[in-house]
């Protein structure tokens, strides 16, 4: 089963993609999570990938369809995965689909996760992420017991730099700008199903959950 979960930043991507990735026994391959550890461990693409993060752009699609071709040639990924993040762009749709055709493969379904840009600034600003095992939380909606330290590891919690206000704008535009066109390309495709993502985390993981099973899936 080949999921791709598209939505813009703060819809939840990253935390449906956990709920499902258990749920379903799939592979979690977040782009945004590969380029943040190359960045992390000083790689040459992490390097050029770090300038681009920083200011809310887009990692160009070379550097990032690399990253993900990689991943998903691993041999946990034969049976499917859920990708969260990618694609990101009208190009990058088009890369995946010729490689997974090139592995008589497919996309089965794209979940399209939607929010309103008042909960999405909410959510994004409101993120804490832990610096030692990357737990995610939120100062109102998933707040950890202690204020600023996780629950699970006890290590300090950080914002994420492109989650400051101004960033987040800019990630907001580009992805009007860039990602909206992904819609219109996986509606025609016929594997687009829509969902709210207005509500708490549970009921959306059981809204996709449906969805997926409607789709025998
Ligand atoms: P995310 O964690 O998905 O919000 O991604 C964080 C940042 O990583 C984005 O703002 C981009 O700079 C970069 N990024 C993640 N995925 C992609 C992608 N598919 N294409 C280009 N840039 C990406």
């Amino acid at each position: 089963m080949r999921i791709v979960l598209l939505g813009p930043p703060g819809a939840g991507k990253g935390t449906q993609a956990g709920m499902i990735s258990k749920k379903k026994n799939l592979p979690h391959i977040s782009s945004g999570n590969l380029l943040r550890e190359a960045v992390e461990s000083g790689t040459s693409v992490g390097v050029k990938a770090n300038g681009y993060i920083e200011k809310g752009l887009l990692v160009p699609d070379l550097i990032v369809v690399d990253i993900i071709k990689d991943r998903i040639l691993k041999n946990d990924c034969t049976s499917g995965f859920i990708l969260d993040g990618f694609p990101r762009t009208l190009a990058q749709a088009r890369v995946l689909d010729e490689m997974l055709l090139g592995l008589n493969n497919k996309i089965d379904i794209v979940i399209y996760m939607t929010a309103s840009k008042e909960s999405i600034v909410k959510r994004l600003s409101g993120r804490r992420i832990c610096s030692g095992c990357g737990a995610n939380y939120h100062v109102s909606y998933v707040p950890s017991l202690r204020n600023g330290i996780c629950d699970k590891c006890g290590g300090k919690l950080n914002q994420r730099s492109d989650d400051k206000p101004e960033t987040i704008l800019e990630r907001l535009r580009v992805y009007r700008d860039q990602t909206e066109d992904l819609v219109r390309y996986y509606r025609k495709n016929g594997i687009l199903k829509e969902i709210s993502c207005e509500n708490n985390i549970e009921a959306i993981t059981k809204n996709i959950l449906d969805v997926l099973c409607r789709s025998s899936l």
